[in-house]
């Protein structure tokens, strides 16, 4: 099936609902493709250090996409991966974004060095905008972390994290929930103090659901059938908070629906931003996931 037959929904049983884009607010650079450093258990893209499906995004690549995001209107910038330090070209990059609007770059914090942080602290006290750093860290302990994100990885993010905050960044922290929710409290406490016992005197958190697609089938299993959109879903959840209501993400392939669908061939809608801003049918298990969780993609807001 092509993708645009998929997206008119060509099977006998009623189609996935379509979700539009109202206006293109945040705009994803798959900046270091599907390579990565470590190589994690929930990875719901499966990257790892072999994992060359997606290669790096460019500076010049970079350039014509912001370019053409000036006339749409959009508002922050966010670069991910894989690791998207590994790009030699990530830090020219993201101070050329400086140049556009606000950015946030997610990443394991495990390569960074302290004269790209010294050039980006420069860059963002020389700009109108922030600089953003998601640091992915999934337990307030080697044990529990390392369990799931590889041996050795709490203490090179923890190390990660030292420098970002003597480079004056507040770093938001980021971690998939693999505990139940009575847990919850508990561990949210667990990370606040383990922040603030490295340095960290305003630890901000966010817990993010599993995404069971890519590593993370083989942890727990992928979706089941039934669990998927339906209209009805959506009439009562609403799509506002959907990160494809309001988004898309560049790949060095072209333009897809999210960042969580780039293995998904149905998610490339084309080229250029322009080509991409059609609706979409919420038809993959993951969209399941996202109708039930709010603020899955963006930043959270100031305070929370
Ligand atoms: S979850 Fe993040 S750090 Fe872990 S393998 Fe995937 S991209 Fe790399
Ligand atoms: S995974 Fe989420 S953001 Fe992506 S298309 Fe489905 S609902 Fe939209």
């Amino acid at each position: 099936m092509s993708a645009a037959e998929a997206n008119r929904g060509v099977s006998g049983d009623a189609p996935p609902p379509l979700v539009g884009i109202t206006h293109l607010d945040d705009l994803w650079f798959q900046a270091g493709g599907t390579l990565c450093n470590f190589t994690c258990l929930h990875c719901f893209i499966s990257c790892s250090p072999h994992n060359r499906s997606f290669r790096f995004l460019t500076l010049q690549e970079l350039r014509r996409y912001l370019a053409e995001s000036v006339p749409l209107g959009v508002k922050e910038y966010y670069f991910t991966g894989g690791e998207p330090f590994l790009n030699p070209e990530l830090v020219p990059m993201l101070v050329e974004t400086l140049g556009y609007g606000p950015a946030t770059v997610l990443t394991n914090a495990s390569v960074l060095r302290d004269a790209w942080l010294q050039e980006l602290a420069d860059a963002e006290r020389k700009s109108v905008y922030s600089l953003e750093f998601r640091v992915s860290l999934d337990g307030f302990s080697a044990e529990s972390n390392d369990a799931i994100r590889g041996p050795g990885t709490f203490e090179r993010t923890m190390e990660g994290l030292a420098r970002l905050a003597a480079h004056g960044f507040l770093p938001l922290i980021t971690a998939v929930r693999t505990w139940t929710m009575a847990e919850e409290p508990a561990v949210l406490d667990g990370f606040r103090c383990l922040l603030r016992r490295r340095g960290i005197a305003r630890p901000r958190l966010k817990v993010l659901p599993t995404l069971r697609l890519g590593a993370e089938v083989q942890r727990t299993g992928g979706y089941a059938a039934d669990e998927r959109v339906t209209a009805e879903m959506l009439e009562l959840l609403g799509t506002s908070h959907l990160p494809c209501e309001h988004s898309r993400i560049v790949t060095d392939r072209g333009v897809y629906v999210c960042p969580i669908l780039i293995a998904a061939a149905d998610s490339l809608l084309g080229d250029t931003l322009a080509e991409a801003l059609v609706p979409y049918r919420l038809r993959h298990g993951a969209c399941y996931t996202c109708v039930h969780s709010h603020n899955l993609c963006a930043n959270p807001s100031a305070g929370r």
